[in-house]
């Protein structure tokens, strides 16, 4: 045990996997890596625990007792305080369907089993390296941006922004997930869930007030329309 404090040791990793041996060999691959642990065997348990506390990153089995995998991450996208938690999704070889709609709905990437701690390790580090995580405040930090999650509130050079409600849920979404490009459908569900009533062209209304709130402070061109695809937030062209 060392006492030094590494930037992951706060980093809260939750797995849901109904098999103890993969648990174990999870365990096993977390030694000396800072990242805590924490176990559920269902759906329910995973609830259960983040209502306590909400973990930097989900390792989430597909087939489980009870509520599956899939319908999972279709609650948590659903969830605004839990909808920017990244997944890797723990596969079966013989589920590539699986796979490919479990992308789709929201993992951030998988593992096919059987993996070896390397390469969990790895694929843990990459998808968290992919986007900035709230620290135990709740802020969120990019650039001159920052944003509450508790108070839902955002500023720039620590100057309050405007946001309504919509607009807040659309910065939260990009700064979490920078350097990456998306659809407005894909906005929509990531953001707003499909409940929400909001169609493409509200999506690009939401960006227009996003932008014209940074205009100010120079900083507008963050949000990046890529043509004919959607829009990307940029976390490396700030101008200070
Ligand atoms: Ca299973």
């Amino acid at each position: 045990m060392t006492s030094k404090k590494t930037p992951m040791a706060q980093t809260r990793i939750l797995v849901v996997e109904d098999e103890d041996a993969i648990r174990d060999m999870i365990t096993f691959a977390f030694n000396n890596t800072g990242f805590m642990l924490l176990e559920a065997a269902t759906v329910e348990e995973a609830k259960a625990l983040m209502q306590e506390s909400i973990p930097s990153l989900i390792l989430l089995d597909w087939m489980l007792p009870g509520q599956s995998g899939i319908s999972f991450i279709h609650w948590l996208k659903k969830k605004k305080e839990y909808l920017d938690i990244p997944i890797i999704m723990l596969t079966a070889k013989a589920e590539e369907e699986n796979r490919v709609l479990g992308l789709e709905t929201g993992a951030d990437d998988y593992v096919t089993k059987p993996f070896s701690p390397l390469e969990l390790i790895a694929r843990i580090k990459s998808v968290l390296r992919r986007g900035p995580i709230a620290d135990p405040k709740g802020q969120i930090s990019v650039g001159p941006l920052c944003l509450d999650i508790y108070s839902h509130s955002a500023s720039i050079h620590g100057e309050p922004l405007t946001l309504t409600r919509n607009t807040y849920d659309l910065l939260h979404f990009f700064m979490t997930h920078p350097n990456r490009t998306y659809n407005r459908e894909q906005l929509i569900n990531f953001v707003w869930g499909l409940t929400a009533y909001i169609d493409e062209r509200t999506v690009d209304v939401q960006v227009r007030r996003l932008r014209d709130e940074l205009k100010p402070y120079q900083q507008h061109h963050l949000i990046k329309t890529i043509r004919g695809v959607g829009y990307q937030f940029s976390s490396e062209d700030f101008d200070v």
